[in-house]
């Protein structure tokens, strides 16, 4: 069939969608192009929610992807405020939450993911945050400013990157901040035990205590306001607002409900999908945040809940649903600020993967980066207030080859001659 006659049909308009869309037309995609998201704003990127945007640093419309007319102009048509409620793959149909029924020829699914809950008494006091879309942001942003304004406590659950980055912008504000983790150091899932402790101290030096090795069993409250939160421990920690920055969870429901095959435990869930992003429908692929794919290179199942992997996820899917050649092997990388630290992670390296940790440059200083390696060869690399190298370790990880250590901890060797 000609494009012109054929729908593209992709659900969730975030980063992975939108740029989903872009890649379709750029690629000279002639047919209809439908963009359904249940949130009403225009396609955003998160990160700024508990960076620039919820320091009162950036303005609310620089977090679009695109400008509203670019849409239009684009001829991609949009569906906003509209969840998509049910998936029909043998009809090729989507249903949405007013009755509208679209047929597709091709579907992406990037419904990327929501925070998890804690549940545990209290978590509907007014006082309990949760941080994932633009409307979470913008009110978390007055409660930060109010409770700096009044000396206020905010108890965050979870010290990972969401739950530190809120923990800086808080204490920026000038509130009283106190994190409970259940581990005994920040990131513990991504940095393991060696590097987790310098954010620790990190947030320390700016007056941010922390509780590890505990977990929320209740928020106290009284009359609709929070009080205090209550430890496994024990403890109770006074408070007037609460953050939930456990996680978050692939929105699978759609996918689950069509009968879709779901990835296991092992990588948090999600739609399982091929290297070419596809699921186990031939018509249907999945991107960003919901997609668990084959990893060419990294020979595992991954789901990465980071920009870059919806970034480019979204335009690899399109061009898979465009019939193109795609193994998508991109090395998973983020990035994170806080105070006036800045980093950037390249690779995959949970605790039990790796055998070796290696720094190079000042850690003290904050300027650095941190090798983790198994057997020599690099998995993963974090630069810490050093610039322009992530493509290097990109490289060095891809290369698989084994390596020098004492050269890679030494600055005065450029990384680049370390590949083979
Ligand atoms: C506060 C915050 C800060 C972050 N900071 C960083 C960072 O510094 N660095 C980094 O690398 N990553 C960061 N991330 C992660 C990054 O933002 C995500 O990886 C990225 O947003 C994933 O994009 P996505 O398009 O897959 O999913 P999403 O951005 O979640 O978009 C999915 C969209 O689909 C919609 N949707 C879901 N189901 C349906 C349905 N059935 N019908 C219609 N619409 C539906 C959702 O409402 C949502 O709008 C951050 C995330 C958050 C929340």
């Amino acid at each position: 069939m000609v494009d012109a006659h054929r729908t593209f049909v992709i659900v969730g308009g975030g980063l992975a969608g939108a740029k989903a869309a872009e890649t379709l037309r750029s690629e000279g995609f002639t047919g209809r192009v439908i963009l359904i998201c249940d949130e009403r704003d225009h396609p955003y990127e998160r990160p700024p929610l508990s960076k620039g945007y919820l320091l009162g640093k950036e303005e609310r419309d620089t977090v679009f992807v695109h400008e509203p007319a670019w849409y239009a102009q684009a001829q991609i048509e949009l569906h906003l405020g509209q969840p998509a409620v049910h998936l029909d793959p043998a009809a090729k149909t989507v249903r949405l939450g007013d009755g509208t029924l679209i047929a597709y020829d091709k579907l992406l699914l990037a419904t990327g993911a929501e925070p998890r809950r804690l549940d545990i008494p209290g978590t509907g006091l007014a006082g309990v945050h949760h941080l994932r879309r633009l409307a979470h942001a913008e009110r978390l942003r007055g409660v930060l400013a109010s409770l700096g304004r009044d000396n206020g406590h905010l108890v965050i659950a979870g010290a990972g990157w969401i739950g530190l980055e809120v923990a800086a912008a808080a204490r920026s504000y000038g509130a009283e901040v106190t994190v409970v983790e259940a581990a005994q150091t920040p990131l513990y899932g991504v940095l393991g035990p060696e590097l987790g402790g310098l954010f620790a101290d990190l947030h320390r030096e700016h007056g941010v205590r922390f509780h590890f090795g505990a977990r929320f069993t209740e928020i106290i409250g009284q009359d609709g306001m929070v009080l205090a939160v209550r430890t496994d421990d024990g403890e109770e920690h006074l408070a007037h607002d609460v953050l939930a920055a456990i996680g978050a969870a692939p929105r699978t429901a759609l996918a689950e409900q069509a009968g879709l095959a779901l990835a296991g435990p092992e990588t948090g869930g999600g739609i399982a999908v091929d290297a070419a992003l596809r699921t186990s429908d031939p018509y249907i692929y999945a991107a960003g945040d919901v997609a668990a794919a084959d990893h060419p290179l990294l020979d595992t199942r991954l789901r990465v809940e980071h920009w870059a992997n919806a970034l480019n996820g979204g335009p690899a899917a399109a061009r898979a649903m465009l019939g193109q050649e795609i193994g998508y092997d991109r090395i998973p990388y983020f990035f994170s600020d806080q105070y006036d630290v800045g980093m950037e992670y390249s690779g995959y390296a949970p605790p039990g993967s790796y055998d070796q940790v290696v720094c190079r440059g000042d850690v003290g200083k904050r300027e650095f980066i941190a090798f983790w390696l198994s057997e020599g060869r690099l998995l993963a690399g974090m630069n810490v207030n050093v610039w322009d190298v992530a493509d290097s370790v990109q490289q060095l990880i891809r290369s698989g080859q084994p390596l020098d250590t004492e050269a890679l901890a030494n600055p005065e060797v450029p990384l680049e001659s370390l590949l083979p």
